[in-house]
């Protein structure tokens, strides 16, 4: 069917307290005006104030969240967020070589802004491995590119180098979010397309805690965007301009790190 509504995907973790994650995605998706489904791989206990728990889903209930969308929808573009440890890293990556629902776009989720690790150590390497080849945009931040790459990146030449790295290892368009030792007072990131074109996009930082579930939302923007039918270099500037907008506006929600005005 050509004009089928513009469906979506995020595979990634819940945050009970719906400032990042699965619910961040979906939010934004629902800005973006596309339908966003979900496979839930972890469920986080989880306020503005921080993680106190998670849990990740057996491989089996998750495998059956990708079959149940993959015979009923037509999902033209997804996204992975958190997904926990090296075995559920593996088993998402089974179900996206297995199933069509577009272009990926790979948010390699570490470590909470409150410090807590939503990916074992040891599954970095399965990440870099295994998700990142199959990765069409991929979103680290500066601290999940370092550890993706080695490198120590700590100004702006060393990201565009450890962006070609990243590509180098398969990811085809790479977003490396916030320069901010490179550049104080902007929050600027540096993209790599996949023709081999490159820029900085940088916006004004802004003075704020309410930042939870940023790079959820730019990479949910960025799914939104290609479901749709932008073009990648499209999708990544109307994203940053979303969550940079997002940022601008804070609503006050909960006492730690407040979520994202998505109504901004
Ligand atoms: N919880 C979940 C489920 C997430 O996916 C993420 C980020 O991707 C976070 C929490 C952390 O969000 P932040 O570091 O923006 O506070």
């Amino acid at each position: 069917m050509a004009n089928e509504f513009p469906q979506t995907l995020t595979i990634a973790g819940t945050d009970s307290g719906g400032g990042a994650g699965v619910m961040a995605d979906l939010k934004t998706m629902q800005e973006r005006q596309v339908f966003g489904t979900a496979v839930v791989v972890a469920v986080t206990a989880q306020n503005t104030l921080g993680v106190q728990d998670f849990m990740a889903l057996p491989q089996k209930l998750i495998d059956e969240q990708f079959a149940s969308l993959a015979a009923d929808l037509k999902i033209s573009a997804c996204k992975t967020g958190m997904l926990a440890d090296a075995a559920h890293v593996h088993g998402v990556v089974e179900n996206l070589k297995r199933y069509d629902f577009g272009p990926l776009t790979v948010d390699p989720v570490m470590i909470a802004k409150g410090g807590a690790a939503l990916l074992a150590d040891d599954a970095v390497a399965t990440v870099r491995d295994e998700l990142v080849p199959l990765a069409d945009v991929l979103t680290p931040n500066l601290p999940e590119a370092k550890r993706l790459t080695g490198l120590p990146l700590d100004d702006k030449e060393e990201m565009e180098a450890a962006a070609v790295e990243l590509q180098n290892l398969g990811a085809k368009n790479v977003v490396i979010k916030g320069g901010h030792e490179a550049t104080p007072d902007q929050a600027s990131d540096f993209v790599l397309l996949a023709d081999g074109r490159s820029f900085w996009l940088s916006a004004p930082r802004v003075d704020t805690v309410r930042t939870h579930g940023t790079g959820d939302t730019l990479s949910s923007c960025i799914t939104a965007e290609l479901a749709k039918g932008a073009d990648f270099e499209s999708a990544i500037r109307l994203a940053k301009d979303y969550v940079t907008a997002a940022i601008a506006h804070p609503i006050a929600v909960g006492h730690g790190h407040g979520p994202l005005n998505h109504w901004a």
